[in-house]
């Protein structure tokens, strides 16, 4: 995948390619999207577009450059896996640091891409932060983050942050069918314990519930976009007051508030 095949993000791509081809690229940056979006894809084509032979700024795939890093394979592009079920990995940070104060092995320029770079604990991110704040010439450090609230403030200041919008939705490449079925419950008013029963599987697990979230929102704000039945049925306000109920109980969830009741709230607004 390169530039050229990503659905959407026109504005966004458009601003990096420029930063390739001409005011210069900037050291460090945060690519967010929420769960469902590739960011990783998106950050490899990032990569293609910067080291390619012979497309700079968009990138080939036929290129020995293109190739290496589609394989996961090119010597100057690092991936960091930094932390594992939530828990940091030190030593990983440590080998993202000796990585980076190196020379590049092949061209000019060493690209990191740090996956997950939100789950980090605070004391990862300080330690990261030395990284950013004094990177060797020609180092492009991409963090992947589902939500950059999670990043401290520092990192934040050191990088580019872009917001990555959910390739186009409704395509056969993901389906939301719990999460419509669970929209339909609501929008039908049907009684909160029985959807509370549907929901049993996720209520207790963050990770499921955190999916389940980006789920709903795609859910939703695709109705703002599709001229469906169903979208008529609802009006773009309330649509936007969903939603906002939706990240509200995300950010309950990310500060610890109790899974089962975070979404309990969230579908009891939802429902008025
Ligand atoms: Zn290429």
């Amino acid at each position: 995948m390169t530039f050229k095949n990503i659905v959407g993000n026109d504005q966004l791509i458009e601003r990096l390619r420029e930063t390739i081809c001409g005011k210069g690229v900037t050291h460090a940056y945060v690519f967010e999207g929420d769960y469902y979006t590739d960011k990783l894809a998106f950050a490899n084509s990032f990569a293609k577009a910067i080291l390619c032979e012979t497309n700079k700024g968009t990138g080939c795939e036929t290129c020995i450059s293109c190739i290496k890093i589609e394989h996961g394979n090119h010597e100057d592009v690092y991936y960091a896996e930094v932390t594992d079920k939530g828990n940091t990995k030190d030593e990983e940070i440590n080998k993202l640091q000796i990585r980076l104060s190196n020379k590049p092995y092949i061209g000019e320029r060493n690209i990191a891409i740090i996956k997950d770079a939100d789950s980090m604990t605070l004391k990862a991110q300080n330690r990261l932060l030395k990284t950013l704040e004094e990177p060797q010439p020609g180092t492009v450090i991409i963090l992947l983050s589902n939500n950059v609230q999670n990043l401290t403030q520092t990192i934040l200041s050191r990088c580019v942050v872009f917001r990555i919008n959910p390739e186009k939705l409704n395509s056969e490449k993901q389906k939301f069918e719990f999460e419509e079925e669970i929209a339909q419950m609501l929008l039908e008013n049907e009684p909160f314990y029985k959807i509370k029963l549907r929901m049993n599987g996720i209520l207790k697990d963050k990770e499921a519930s955190m999916k389940f979230l980006d789920g709903m929102e795609r859910v939703y704000r695709d109705l703002l976009i599709l001229n469906t039945e169903n979208s008529r049925l609802y009006k773009k306000t309330d649509v936007n007051k969903i939603v906002s109920h939706i990240e509200e109980a995300r950010r309950d969830l990310q500060i610890g508030v109790n899974t089962a009741y975070s979404l309990k709230n969230m579908i009891l607004k939802i429902g008025g």
